[in-house]
């Protein structure tokens, strides 16, 4: 199948209110093109020089944005263009995000990743963390940063009862912290669900998925 045809069939699938992050690393630009061309103006990367260098060659009203971890030493390349970093799980990453957003006029839209599968490799903060960072009079001076929600990453797993526990988990948490309204931070998005678990990260409360192999086929990481 096409990756216009892949994108039609998911975007058919999601209702209005989510919104479709097409994750595109590893891909060449002419499959991301073919997607462009489709109408998908929304690209999800998790390498940021990979980024940059797409970013670069494609048209400029994409959004770009940064999926996978991000450490602080390189931010600074990515800072003039991207849209929504979904990564950020501690506090002096964001204060980087900050400064970098500062040199250049701008202001960074962040989520904050919460830890909600059970596996020790993936990466987060609790509940308790975002709310403390949250209410620091530290956070509130980060004038060029806006916090707009939450990001999460399920377990990899079949099990669907685990998968519905953990997305409804960062549901649960999003609700406890969305009244928390400063300057920089006012959460909306809920980012959750990927290409096997999509359908059910929406009916879980996701207001954002981030599908990639579903559009654009298996990635090979072996070039
Ligand atoms: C790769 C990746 C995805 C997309 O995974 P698919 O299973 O190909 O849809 C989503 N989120 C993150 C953080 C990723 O790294």
């Amino acid at each position: 199948m096409s990756i216009s045809t892949n994108l039609n069939n998911i975007k058919s699938q999601l209702p209005e209110h989510v919104t479709l992050v097409a994750v595109s690393k590893t891909k060449p630009v002419s499959d991301l093109m073919e997607a462009y061309t489709a109408g998908q103006r929304i690209f999800g990367e998790n390498k940021i020089q990979e980024m940059v260098e797409k970013y670069e060659l494609m048209p400029k009203d994409i959004e770009w944005h940064m999926i996978g971890h991000v450490q602080r030493n390189k931010v600074k390349y990515m800072a003039s263009f991207v849209a929504l970093i979904h990564g950020v799980d501690n506090f002096k990453l964001l204060k980087e995000i900050n400064k970098q957003a500062l040199k250049h006029n701008r202001v960074i839209n962040c989520l904050l990743q919460i830890k909600i599968a059970s596996e020790d490799s993936k990466f987060g903060m609790t509940a308790q963390n975002a709310k403390e960072i949250f209410n620091s009079e530290e956070f509130t001076e980060l004038k060029n940063i806006k916090v707009i929600g939450l990001m999460g990453m399920a377990t990899f797993t079949d099990n669907e009862n685990q998968l519905k526990k953990e997305f409804n988990l960062l549901t649960q948490i999003f609700n406890s912290l969305k009244g928390i309204s400063t300057k920089n931070c006012e959460l909306e998005t809920i980012s959750m669900g990927m290409s096997g678990d999509y359908k059910l990260a929406v009916d879980c409360g996701s207001t954002m998925v981030r599908v990639g192999s579903s559009i654009f086929g298996m990635r090979n990481y072996s070039n």
